[in-house]
Order: structure tokens, then sequence, then C-alpha cells
């Protein structure tokens, strides 16, 4: 066993049973984005680090620690696996000129690759939903956002707390930076070793930290809601307006301020108590600055993105039942008319709509019917010679009680998309 390779760690393999509740949620949720008439857009997986970079800011822990990099040894060109989907829709948008007859509403869903400690909701694969709202200048387009998840979280059957903060514009962030600098300069004996780093180059981040030994010194630092101009000041309010006119309940928290620096004005958080450590379900904000920011003509967007592995977890503790589903019928068959009727009843049951399962590999019919049970079917169709000479089948339930009977093929099919 010692030449077994196994998978990377922090990267999970999805088993059929596993990957069956996934599409279950899946199903649910691209209902749910239609309904709202958003459309799904697709990007390559792999990016030009530079766009990371460039999007995500050099002073954040996705570029500074958790990037998988590499160099392309056939061509020296240096590439990322995305660790978010973001920087790729906004350049994909860009590259396409697709805001050229207005905002758009899109979304996406794949795998995300950070390499983080692995633990329980927090890998270094994983997959997120994530919704982007192109063009709007807001606040209804905040609203709607925020709207639309609290939406999908009754459809799971879940009920995370939002979170909700404003990071004002660009000006009201210098000034409040400028204070915060000479703040933390104050105080350069209490900060961390990353606090010290980040100092100079992206002090917004030190409230972020999650170390108990900086909370103090934190609580008391200068409040960016103190700087926040007008404009700023009024999107917040007509945000919380529709919130409210629209049954929203949420928190204002001020030190919310997002690990990405591409957010400006709201910044929201869904999160729950009930997963541990890992309690943010699904995250987002507004990033005006960063169409420009990656060479595009500047336009204001808005979106978030959720983690499905957080997610599933928090439905798994809700205990909300996921509908998976299972095979029609299993065909078993012995003998050779019998065999070549199999083949023909299975065609007519699949062009039916029915999932049916044919038996391969020969066996006796007691061996073929524990198959038949294995496979979670609800129905096993026989097929003896009698059967093919009568161009019939014997349906046999595998649950409930209901007996067996010996029809027409055509009745069958009715039965078993009726049962
Ligand atoms: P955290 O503070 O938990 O590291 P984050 O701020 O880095 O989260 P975002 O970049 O905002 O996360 O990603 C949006 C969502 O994706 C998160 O709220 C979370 O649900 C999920 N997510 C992020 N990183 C991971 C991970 N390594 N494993 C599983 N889910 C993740
Ligand atoms: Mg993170």
């Amino acid at each position: 066993m010692s030449n077994l390779i196994q998978s990377v760690r922090g990267m999970n393999d999805c088993l059929p049973d596993v990957t069956d509740t996934w599409q279950a949620f899946e199903a649910i949720v691209r209902d749910w984005l239609r309904r709202y008439g958003y459309r799904e857009m697709r990007t390559p997986i792999l990016e030009h680090t530079g766009l990371f970079k460039r999007a995500i800011g050099e002073v954040t822990d996705i570029v500074e620690k958790e990037m998988y990099t590499f160099v392309d040894e056939l061509n020296g060109e240096s590439l990322a696996l995305r660790p978010e989907g973001t920087a790729s829709s906004v350049r994909a948008v860009i590259q396409h000129n697709l805001l050229y007859d207005g905002g758009k509403r899109l979304w996406y869903t794949g795998p995300m690759f950070r390499h983080e400690r692995p633990q329980k909701g927090r890998y270094r694969q994983f997959h997120q939903v994530g919704v982007e709202a192109l063009g709007f200048a807001g606040p209804d387009v905040d609203a709607e956002l925020i709207v639309m998840c609290a939406d999908l979280w009754r459809a799971l059957g879940i009920a995370p707390t939002l979170q909700l903060n404003t990071l004002g514009d660009y000006e009201s962030r210098q000034r409040h930076r400028a204070k915060l600098i000479a703040y933390f300069e104050a105080h350069q004996d209490v900060l961390d070793e990353d606090s010290k780093r980040r100092l100079h180059s992206n002090p917004l981040r030190i409230l972020d930290s999650k170390n108990p030994a900086m909370q103090a010194l934190n609580d008391a630092a200068p409040k960016l809601m103190d700087e926040l101009d007008d404009a700023a000041l009024t999107h917040f309010d007509a945000l919380q307006g529709l919130l409210r006119a629209n049954g929203i309940a949420y928190e204002i928290n001020p030190r919310l301020v997002r690990g990405l620096d591409y957010y400006n004005r709201t910044v929201f958080e869904w999160v729950t108590d009930q997963l541990g450590a890992q309690g943010t379900v699904c995250a987002g904000g507004r990033y005006d600055g960063l169409i420009g920011q990656l060479g595009g003509k500047p336009a204001p967007a808005a979106g978030f993105a959720m983690g499905i592995e957080r997610l599933l977890s928090l439905m798994e503790v809700a205990g909300t039942p996921l509908e998976t589903a299972v095979p029609d019928a299993y065909i078993v068959h012995a003998g050779e008319a019998a065999q070549a009727f199999a083949w023909q009843v299975a065609s007519a049951l699949r062009a039916a709509n029915l999932s049916t399962i044919l038996h391969c590999g020969g066996g006796s019919f007691k061996s073929q019917m524990k198959k038949a049970d294995a496979s979670r079917a609800r129905y096993a169709v026989i097929i003896g010679d009698d059967e093919a000479a009568a161009q019939q089948v014997t349906l046999k339930p595998l649950r409930g009680t209901a007996e067996q009977t010996r029809v027409e093929v055509a009745l069958a099919i009715e039965y078993l998309k009726k049962a």
C-alpha cells in the first residue's frame, strides 16, 4: 500500500452519494438564480497571476500566502489557480465588452483554490456560487443581492444572520487610513508581526486580525464611520431602508472590513454560530473601483460569493432533507431470448424517461436480485424466458409492500411512472 497515491491534502473527492446531495443543492440554486434573472458565466480555472494581484491586492492573505502560483515551464508565464471568482468574472466582462449595452446580472460556480490549513469548513479546493451585478450603482441592486440571499436561505431551510457595514469611498478611506496609521504607530508595542508589516501597506486589514491580543486595541481604533461623506451615508441609509421594507433583519458591524481589497461602500456577511470557527457562509459587497482597476471603462459593481461546503454543513445541522434521485428500475434477465428482450425493454423504459439499469454480467436470478436491491432501484423488472415469449415483464417492488405483477411493457411503463 505504501506506493498508493492519495488525493492532495485539503482537496476532497465527491463520491456518488455526496454528489447526489450536491446536485440536489445545485438544482435549487440554479432555479433560484433563474427566478432572479441572473445568467451563468464560465471562466477558466487558471488565470495570469497578475490578475489576482491587481484585483485582490498584494497585501492580502490570499495573494500573500494562499494562492497556488506556478510558472508554466513551457513559456515561463506565471499562472495561478483561481482563489475566488470575482477577478475572473470582471476580467471576462472587460475582455468581451459585456457592459456595452448596460448592466449585467451574472453568476458562476466551481472550484476555488487556497493554500490554507485544512479543517472542517476550510479546504484547499473548495466550491463557491458567486453572483455579480455589474454596471449598477445601487443601492437598489445591493438590496436585491441581499434579499435574494435571504430567499435562498429559506429554500435551503437555514437561517444565517446578516452583518452589514459600509466602507465609504476612496477619499474617506484615505482620511481614515491616515488616522489609523497614526493611531497604530502610537501603539507599536501591542502590534503583532502581521500587523506591523501591514501598518503602512494596508492598515485597514489590521482591524480584520483574528489575534485576541489585538482586540482591545482594534476596538478603540478610529472609526471609518466617522469619516464617511454624505454620498456614501445616503447610499447606506437607502440600502437599510430597502432591507427594512423587505423584512430583512441585519446587524451593523463596524468591524466588518472583508479580506479583499476591492470593496467600497456596502459590505456584508451571512454568518452562523452553528459551524464552529468557520461561521461565514456567504460574503460580498460593492466594488465600484475594480472594473477600472483592471483596465476597463469604469463602472459600478456589486456581488457576493457563498461557500457550498459550509452551506451543505449548515443544512445538515438544520436537518434539511434534500431529495436525491434513485433508479426507477433494475432489469434482471436469464436466458438468451430473455436477454434480447431485456435490451428492448431497457430502451423503451429509458425513452419514457425512466432511470433504468440493465443487469450486466449474467449470473443466477438470485444473485441478480441481490444486485437489484443494492442498486437502490424502486423496482426490479424481471424477464425470464416465459416473459420474453409473452412479450411481458414481471414488476417486483423493491421497497414497500406492494405485490409483484406481470404486465405488458407499455403498462409497466405507466405503472413505473405513477408509482
Ligand atoms: P474566511 O474568513 O472564512 O477565510 P474569506 O473572507 O476568506 O473567509 P471569501 O473570500 O469572502 O472568504 O469567500 C466567500 C465564501 O467562500 C466564504 O464566506 C466561505 O463560505 C467560503 N470559503 C472561503 N474560503 C474557504 C475555504 N478555504 N474552504 C471552504 N470555504 C471557503
Ligand atoms: Mg480566508
